[in-house]
């Protein structure tokens, strides 16, 4: 059975020397606990602080130790009561073909209600977090203007399709590539989108923005926090999601330099995490689900094949070569 561990820890730009895939003894559940092979696994931007010592909201990876994060498996032995080898489970314990889970951690997924890797993403925890950001942080309005950085990633395009959904006056999105940008113009409904590696993100967004925008969902920083507290309209939110521009710094990125405006716009700026807002869950799922089934909401995963191609998945993810939910596929 094989796992990936950490053995240094990355400075920068994660590189292939940082870790090791290694060969274990399949391990044995014990009084409690559940077998589970791995079907899919979750690689996601947070991974990357849980690669560094500080300390974060989530422990760090311990050095020479297994990484871990979603995943998605068939229970193959049970010493636990309530779940039977058969059973499909969403568990903390990826990057590994075999993972041992505490039952009361195994969340018991219907294979017959979604496909399975669905529950790592457009169902799942990327999920959830576009949902409670826009709707509960941002207190997205009917007839809101919105505008959303990676927004044809896994967050990022399910929160310009919600907005849309739930009546946005304007749904503006950014993205890294030509291609992507068509794909939220064309596919996803944005009506307006722009690559940021076309020019400076403050002057594409006032193009694409030119009334301004209510909110702003951030999961990128830098460049485009600040041009978007640039174009807040007064009364204007931004929910601050992610920095992925910034995760490989090795110095903090300086902050926007515009901040006065959130002043004058009366602006608010609120960070959140996913993990607070389990609340929403059920309501996400009833929403979600039927716009998923009416074809209103669409999603697409970029599936990467192999235990030994999950490093590769998720340097990836932060390189930008993702479209929706990077997923591994054992
Ligand atoms: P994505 O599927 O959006 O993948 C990450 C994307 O980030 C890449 O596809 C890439 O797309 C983009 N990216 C990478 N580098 C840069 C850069 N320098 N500038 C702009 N874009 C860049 O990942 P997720 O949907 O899983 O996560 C999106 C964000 O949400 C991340 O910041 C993540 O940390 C955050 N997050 C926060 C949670 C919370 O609880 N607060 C929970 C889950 C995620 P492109 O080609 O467009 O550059």
């Amino acid at each position: 059975s094989r796992v990936w561990h950490l053995i240094s820890r990355p400075v920068g730009r994660p590189v292939p020397e940082d870790f090791a895939l290694v060969e274990e003894e399949l391990p044995q559940p014990d009084e409690g606990q559940v077998l589970v092979r791995n079907e899919y696994l979750s690689v996601d931007p947070y991974m990357r602080g849980r690669m560094s010592a500080a300390r974060s909201y989530a422990a760090p990876y311990e050095l020479g130790g297994p990484m871990a994060g979603g995943a998605v498996g068939e229970v193959v032995a049970s010493r636990a009561e309530g779940i039977e080898p058969g059973d499909h489970v969403l568990h903390s314990s990826g990057w590994r073909e075999y993972a041992v889970v505490d039952a009361p951690r195994a969340v018991k997924l219907d294979p017959d209600a979604a496909p399975l890797s669905a529950s790592l993403g457009v169902l799942g925890m990327t999920g959830l977090t576009a949902y409670a950001g826009l709707l509960r942080i941002a207190a997205f309005k009917e007839g809101d203007s919105v505008f959303v950085s990676g927004a044809a990633g896994a967050v990022g395009s399910q929160v310009g399709q919600i907005a849309r959904l739930k009546g946005a006056s304007r749904v503006i999105g950014s993205a890294g590539s030509d291609d992507k940008v068509r794909l939220l113009l064309e596919e996803y409904g944005f009506d307006a989108a722009f690559n940021y590696r076309n020019g400076p993100v403050r002057k594409q967004l006032r193009a694409a923005a030119p009334d301004g925008i209510d909110v702003y969902f951030d999961n990128v920083g830098g460049e485009h926090l600040e041009a978007a507290v640039g174009s807040l309209n007064r009364g204007g939110r931004i929910a601050l999601c992610g920095m992925i521009s910034g995760y490989d710094n090795t110095e903090p990125a300086p902050g926007p330099r515009n901040l006065g405006r959130l002043v004058q716009t009366r602006g608010r700026m609120e960070g959140f995490l996913v993990t607070d807002h389990h609340d929403l869950r059920p309501r996400f799922l009833e929403e979600a689900g039927a716009w998923i089934r009416s074809g209103e909401l669409k999603y697409r995963e970029t599936v990467v094949e192999g235990i030994e191609n999950t490093l590769e998945a998720f340097l990836g993810v932060l390189r930008g070569d993702n479209i929706g939910k990077m997923i591994v596929k054992l």
